[in-house]
């Protein structure tokens, strides 16, 4: 099954890509985690990309689009993927097309997570995330169990939360803004084909995670 997430900055598609993978194995595919990666490992692509990342603003399409492109070529893309944060443009979405053509693949689901903007500021500005996994809390769950998550990706350690440079207040709007000028008009793009719905993306996680269940066994 592949399945397409589009939504505004911290509308949750992360933290249901994380549960689908988990559940279901379905490769995770983050062009966000994909650049933080990069820029860590001080990659060509890295450099290209974090003075766009750091000002809130996208990456251009021409090196979104090649990245994307040779991630889906590999293997473990071939039993079931997300796609989550691409395409985010109109010149991504027609990209992508034509690469799941090319791949002989197809979208069984797409999912609008709908959030109002007040509810994404206040998730992005306490958001904070493991700096090895990826994984997400609120700055209030950190005082609780949740700040002692054992990290999967480091063997015996706890997840080493910190807050991404992006999710500070100054750049948070500028991400809000660019995504409802640039990503927005994608909905009209996918909405009308059978496999689209939108979803309620202030829900509880569960909830939402349900509703994502239900539809893909429909299909
Ligand atoms: P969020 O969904 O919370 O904005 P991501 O981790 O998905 O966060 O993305 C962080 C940043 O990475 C974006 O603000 C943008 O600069 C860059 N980025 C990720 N995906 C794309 C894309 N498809 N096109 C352009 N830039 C992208």
């Amino acid at each position: 099954m592949n399945i397409l997430f589009i939504g505004p900055p911290g509308s949750g598609k992360g933290t249901q890509s994380k549960r689908l993978n988990d559940e279901y194995g379905l490769t995770h595919l983050s062009t966000g985690d994909m650049f933080r990666k990069a820029i860590s490992e001080q990659t060509e692509v890295g450099m290209k990309a974090k003075a766009f990342m750091d000002r809130g603003e996208y990456v251009p399409d021409s090196v979104v689009i090649e990245m994307i492109k040779n991630r889906l070529a590999e293997a473990d893309c071939a039993s079931g993927f997300i796609l989550d944060g691409f395409p985010r443009t109109e010149p991504q979405a027609k990209a992508l097309q034509d690469l799941l053509i090319t791949l002989g693949m197809k979208l069984d689901g797409v999912f609008f997570f709908d959030v109002k903007k007040e509810v994404l500021v206040q998730r992005l500005s306490s958001r904070r995330t493991c700096r090895n996994c990826n994984r997400v809390v609120s700055d209030d769950q950190l005082n609780t169990d949740f700040g002692l998550l054992t990290c999967p990706q480091k063997t015996g350690g706890a997840c080493d939360f910190y807050q991404r440079d992006d999710d500070k207040a100054e750049v948070v709007m500028k991400r809000i803004d660019v995504y409802q000028n640039q990503t927005m008009p994608l909905i009209q793009f996918y909405e009308g084909k059978g496999n689209f719905l939108r979803i309620d993306g202030s829900l509880a996680p569960d909830e939402v995670f349900k509703l994502i269940e239900n539809s893909c066994k429909k299909s």
